[in-house]
């Protein structure tokens, strides 16, 4: 069974309850965490707010050298911690691989960092006067992870405490903790002192309310649900506690009439179905100037029947695994369904797989389709899942107008060779969104 890493021990729950973690393919236990309480994470916490002082103190020479090694680390046990992700979250071995390798780059890269970190001179007015800012690190860091990039998602939260001398109490989602509590003890048998690094394992609701809640808890960093994170906004209000949010997102490509077609559309495959469609930044909604609609649909539907194979994990020519809960895919299910019932053409997908292999598991097919209304859910929400919907327009205006009629804000492309549309019309609105 997983533990949970505390003040250097690898520790069970106060209340000696487990939770299962299971594989999306085939529903079967691949291991066991620990549920844990409010008691574990006051625990987790006291020590993560004991050790800050030594390591706020360590000289950043030191904590770099320390994260160093613990990238070697990382390195030693890649296959193993693949294994275990590919196994917990879904996702093709080759995958979780390269995610697995981006902990080893991003502890290297912010140990490059950490003796860099600077302040600012502010010459005032009265020349006789001026200001400085100290940068200072700001204590105790409790990280909450999300189960679709659950390596890569640790590692951009776990890179910078440490770099900046930081301590941090990390929950990773509880259908993902056996990668990240894997990577968690190779990183921390770099050496760092007991206390710096702390995991929790347990639900969101329970060990999660309790983590943010904390008043000794100096900074929330948090990537999820925009449901989540307003929630987690509203606990940590009452302590004042400072919050990074990363939320979801519905992202607009456009393609122009002027676009490599070839490569709009591998661009738009990779963007919508790399990880089964479960990433907030991703192409959600696909927007065709007229004169390209056509052949981008050929070629992009081609792609998608003949290039995204999906299959059980392990095998080598999986590109895309099992959804990652049946909740997930129900979800998936229910928005095409819905765009369909108001008048959508599915041109690629759309059904679950049939065949004895996928009887177990929580797949569903790339997806496309067109002629989606604007007022569907597959327009308006985000879509998690291979599933994308393609509207056609007249114009970058209109695409413009179109791709931003959305609430949320995350990422977005336009495929053109005019530069000058690239920098499109000057913005008309600074209004902050959920995404
Ligand atoms: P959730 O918000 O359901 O869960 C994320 C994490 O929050 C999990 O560890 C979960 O624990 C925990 N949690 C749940 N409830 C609470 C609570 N009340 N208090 C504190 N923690 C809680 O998100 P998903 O895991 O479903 O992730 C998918 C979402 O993440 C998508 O919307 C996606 O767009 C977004 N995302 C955003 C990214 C970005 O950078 N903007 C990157 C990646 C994903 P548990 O698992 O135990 O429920």
């Amino acid at each position: 069974m997983a533990q949970m890493l505390r003040n250097g021990e690898l520790v069970g729950s106060q209340s000696g309850k487990t939770m299962p973690v299971r594989n999306p393919a085939n529903g079967e236990q691949v291991g066991e965490i620990p549920r844990g309480t409010a008691a574990d994470v006051d625990a987790a916490v006291s020590a993560a707010a004991k050790a800050f002082p030594g390591w706020a103190a360590t000289p950043a020479s030191k904590r770099a050298r320390l994260m160093h090694e613990a990238a070697q680390k990382m390195r030693e046990v890649l296959d193993e911690v693949a294994t275990l992700l590919s196994k917990e979250q879904g996702k093709p071995f080759a995958h979780a691989k390269i995610e697995a390798t981006r902990v080893a780059e991003n502890l290297e890269y912010f140990a490059g960092l950490a003796d860099k970190i600077r302040g600012d001179y502010i010459p005032l007015d009265d020349p006789a006067k001026f200001g400085i800012t100290i940068r200072r690190p700001v204590g105790v860091v409790a990280a909450i992870t999300p189960w679709n990039f659950p390596l890569t998602l640790f590692a951009n939260k776990l890179c910078p405490a440490l770099a900046t001398g930081c301590t941090i109490v990390l929950k990773p989602a509880s259908t993902t903790p056996l990668a990240t509590q894997r990577a968690i003890e190779a990183i921390n048998s770099a050496g760092f002192p007991p206390g710096v690094i702390n995991t929790l394992h347990g639900s969101g609701a329970e060990v999660g309310d309790a983590l943010v809640s904390h008043p000794r808890v100096n900074k929330i960093a948090f990537t999820g649900q925009t449901e989540t994170g307003k929630r987690i906004m509203g606990l940590a209000a009452k302590n004042v506690t400072r919050v990074t949010l990363e939320l979801g997102g519905s992202d607009a490509m456009i393609v122009a009439d002027d676009a490599d077609i070839r490569r709009a559309t591998a661009a738009a495959a990779i963007g919508r179905f790399f990880n089964a469609g479960q990433a907030c930044l991703a192409v959600k909604r696909i927007f065709l100037f007229d004169k390209i609609a056509e052949e981008f649909m050929t070629k992009f539907t081609e792609r998608a029947q003949k290039e995204w194979k999906i299959g059980e994990q392990f095998a080598a020519d999986t590109k895309m695994g099992p959804l990652h809960t049946e909740t997930q895919r129900s979800e998936v299910e229910a928005q095409v369904a819905d765009a369909v019932k108001r008048g959508a053409k599915v041109l690629a997908g759309g059904n679950r797989p049939e065949g004895a292999e996928f009887a177990k598991g929580w797949y569903y097919p790339a997806t496309v389709l067109t002629d989606v209304p604007y007022d569907s859910r597959m327009a308006k929400e985000e879509v998690f899942g291979p599933a994308v919907p393609l509207f056609i327009v007249k114009d970058l205006d209109e695409a413009i107008a179109k791709a931003n009629d959305s609430i949320y804000g995350l990422g977005s492309s336009i495929f053109t060779r005019d530069m000058a549309r690239l920098a499109g019309p000057p913005s008309s609105s600074t209004r902050a969104t959920p995404g």
